[in-house]
């Protein structure tokens, strides 16, 4: 199971449009029609190079602005590009080779894949394999690059971490630089453009994509994540000026903070009489005065409880690795042992997604808060 858990709102690919990214020379290139059939945005991680992607996408594909030299960000085709899902702006991500099977792709898997660029579209995709282009995700580029448009005006493939094709999936590619089409714009993104091979960068029209100002960066996120500048500009330091590795800093230390009040909980409860939990359920600091922060929270709870039980009903074998020191040794394992059956544990848990449920029907989060820890009372012996 995962659960979501941003720290914050997710930081959308329109964001920097317009303040920083180069988008005058894109337009200029649109006005007199001399773009090219293939460009390479090449730039350190966390330039922007999958937003000037989208607008260049958006800018090609609108049905409203025809013409001028961007998409209006509100159409049927500048919504569908920006959610990743229009049938000619095709995204190509650095998968594992574990996604294919006999040349075609696991839909599922895929889908995955996508969903996990919607949440975070600012990241690259993280997987635990090697990620690359691979041969069979090349010919289906060269495939869907024959056919005409569906619905847009031109078919653009948006290539990101360019630099992981596969030899053999670099030598296909050629192919379809050797036979260019006039209504398809290929888009290659590439942190290491070095790493490309030269008889592929040599066909592209290059585009250098810089990091946007500090200060720029460090107010996009004191916006998303109610931090001061000083406190943007402290997190942007700590991930070496990268703002991806700003909003995985910050996804660590909201899990981190999540755990916190999870294992707070468990220690509460587990106290004699009520007055720890009250203090619990006051703390301004804590989870109960903000919904987006208490339904991580009880994510957690519900998640780690989860595991108590299928460590008492399965053994550890059940757990896989994750989590199994904190729900072996930690609060929860305590609370747990102080549970009479498993049967409980299972009426707790379903008790605590009930409450769950109650969040989305406006209730007083510190009634909420408060009535979830004497379910959890009561179940001990
Ligand atoms: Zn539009």
């Amino acid at each position: 199971m995962t659960e979501k858990i941003s720290g914050g709102p997710a930081l959308g690919l329109t964001e920097l449009i317009d303040k920083e990214l180069p988008v005058s020379m894109l337009g200029s290139a649109l006005g007199r029609e001399r773009l090219g059939g293939t460009l390479l945005f090449f730039g350190p991680d966390g330039g922007g190079k999958s937003s000037l992607a989208f607008w260049l996408a958006a800018a090609l594909n609108c049905t409203e602005s025809r013409g001028l030299a961007a998409g209006c960000g509100k159409c049927n085709s500048c919504r569908k590009i920006a959610n990743l899902n229009h049938p000619d702006v095709i995204w190509v991500f650095p998968v594992p080779g574990s996604i294919y099977k006999a040349e075609q792709p696991d839909q599922t898997k895929l889908a995955q894949v996508f969903e996990k660029k919607r949440e975070k579209p600012w990241c690259e995709i993280q997987f635990a394999e090697k990620s690359e282009h691979h041969l069979a995700a090349v010919n289906r580029i060269r495939q869907e690059a024959s056919r005409s448009c569906y619905e847009g005006r031109r078919k653009v493939f948006v290539i990101t971490g360019a630099d992981r094709l596969r030899l053999e999936a670099s030598n296909a590619f050629l192919k379809l630089l050797e036979e260019p089409r006039p209504d398809v714009t290929l888009i290659l993104c590439s942190d290491r453009p070095s790493s490309l091979l030269p008889t592929i960068l040599s066909r592209c029209q290059r585009l250098q994509v810089n990091r946007p100002r500090r200060s720029i960066l460090a107010g996009l996120l004191a916006g998303r994540f109610a931090m001061s500048e000083s406190e943007a500009l402290d997190l942007l330091d700590l991930a070496d000026g990268s703002l991806p590795a700003a909003l995985r800093l910050r996804e660590e230390e909201a899990l981190q903070s999540r755990q916190e009040w999870v294992d707070k909980t468990f220690r509460a409860v587990l106290a004699p009489g009520a007055g720890v939990c009250l203090e619990l359920v006051e703390d301004r600091r804590g989870p109960m005065f903000n919904r987006g922060d208490f339904e991580r929270y009880l994510a957690g709870l519900i998640q780690e409880l989860r595991d108590a039980l299928m460590l008492r009903v399965a053994g550890k074998e059940a757990l896989s690795g994750r989590g199994k020191s904190i729900v072996d040794t930690g609060p929860v394992a305590e609370f747990a042992g102080q549970v009479a059956d498993f049967q409980t544990l299972i009426k707790l848990l379903f008790r605590l997604i009930d409450l769950r449920d109650a969040l989305n029907r406006n209730v007083n989060l510190r009634l909420l808060g408060w009535s979830l820890m004497k379910n959890m009372k009561e179940v001990l012996q």
